[in-house]
């Protein structure tokens, strides 16, 4: 029977609709002042059946939006080489605002050269060294969408972040390190938690936040958490057909204070953030706009640090 202190569900669809209706006024304004509107292209190579939800999911929510979305295929054969020149080509349109490598490449393309092509001004998805070397210095340049979606359902929820501890399950350059980087950001105690920790349980234990990026269903569970804990739960995985996070949400949600679903939680967020850092990128790329004050939809950048406080 559930107890009367079931956990609040943050949800992420209301919050991305919101997103949503502000990037479509950005978008409609930037299309009037520039005679264009806003360009994404994805670099898609080889097609498998979660790639192209995940590009079908880009190019529709775009197309709502007002965005001129679009991709460019290369053939599963593709080489370092042709893939670097499709990104370059998209580097050097003046159409192309934001530029997306869908992931993961063939494993005989390395990742770092790929990487390391795309145009950081372009780079709407936080990938690129500059822009992770901006994260960690706490400066604003682009952040990985999915960590910036788990950071933002909290703020959005009018979730206490500064002061409070938190720990990160997953230490991925493009999930776990990000958000812990932006909880510090916001003056969490962060731990971070990987496959090597020995005690996970211990640490959990003592955390007022909790973000779960590890991709191992049922990693986290209600008897691990400490009561009135705030958990994201960022993984996606699927168990006898179903989409299931890594949180044992059952358990969890008797437990903690608030807790996202999944699926329901960081996933319908991370492409509505997707879409402000590409209206953040051509504005930024947009000569006449750069005194202009930031787009409406732009979710709130703290303050760069500029050194420990
Ligand atoms: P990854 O495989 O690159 O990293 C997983 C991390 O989890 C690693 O750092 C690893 O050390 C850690 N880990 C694995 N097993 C662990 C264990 N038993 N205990 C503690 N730590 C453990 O994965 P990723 O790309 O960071 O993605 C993480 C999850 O988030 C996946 O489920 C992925 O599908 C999901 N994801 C969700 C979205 C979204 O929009 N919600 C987007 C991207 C990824």
């Amino acid at each position: 029977m559930p107890s009367a202190s079931r956990a609040r569900l943050l949800e992420g669809g209301p919050i991305a609709e919101e997103i949503r209706r502000a990037v479509a006024e950005d978008v409609a304004t930037f299309t009037a002042r520039r005679g264009r509107p806003p360009g994404l292209r994805v670099v898609i190579v080889g097609r498998d059946a979660p790639s192209a939800v995940y590009l079908e999911r880009i190019l529709r929510g775009c197309a709502k939006v007002g965005i001129d979305a679009g991709f460019v295929e290369l053939q599963g054969e593709a080489t370092e080489a042709s893939v670097t020149a499709a990104v370059q080509a998209l580097n050097d349109d003046p159409a192309v605002d934001g530029v997306i490598v869908q992931m993961p490449l063939p494993p005989t393309i390395r990742l770092r050269s790929i990487i390391d092509a795309i145009d950081p001004d372009k780079d709407i998805d936080g990938i690129h060294p500059l822009n992770a070397g901006l994260l960690r210095l706490g400066y604003d340049g682009f952040l990985p969408a999915t960590a910036h979606a788990a950071i933002e359902i909290l703020r959005r929820s009018g979730i206490e972040i500064a002061g409070r501890d938190a720990v990160v399950i997953g230490r991925s350059a493009v999930v776990g390190m990000p958000a812990a980087f932006m909880l510090v950001k916001e003056d969490a105690t962060v731990t971070v938690c990987h496959s090597r920790t020995t005690d996970l349980a211990a640490h959990v234990a003592r955390a007022d936040i909790v973000v779960v990026a590890a991709g191992r269903p049922g990693l986290v569970t209600g008897a691990m958490l400490k009561p009135g804990a705030v958990v994201v739960d960022v993984g996606i995985n699927v168990v006898d057909g179903h989409i299931v996070g890594d949180v044992d949400f059952v358990s969890a949600v008797e437990v903690a204070s608030a807790i996202t679903p999944v699926p329901g939680g960081v996933g319908p967020l991370t492409n509505a953030i997707l879409l402000t850092h590409l209206i953040r990128a051509a504005e930024r790329q947009a000569p006449f706009h750069q005194s202009s004050a930031a787009p409406s939809a732009t979710p709130a950048q703290p303050v760069p640090s500029g050194g420990d406080r």
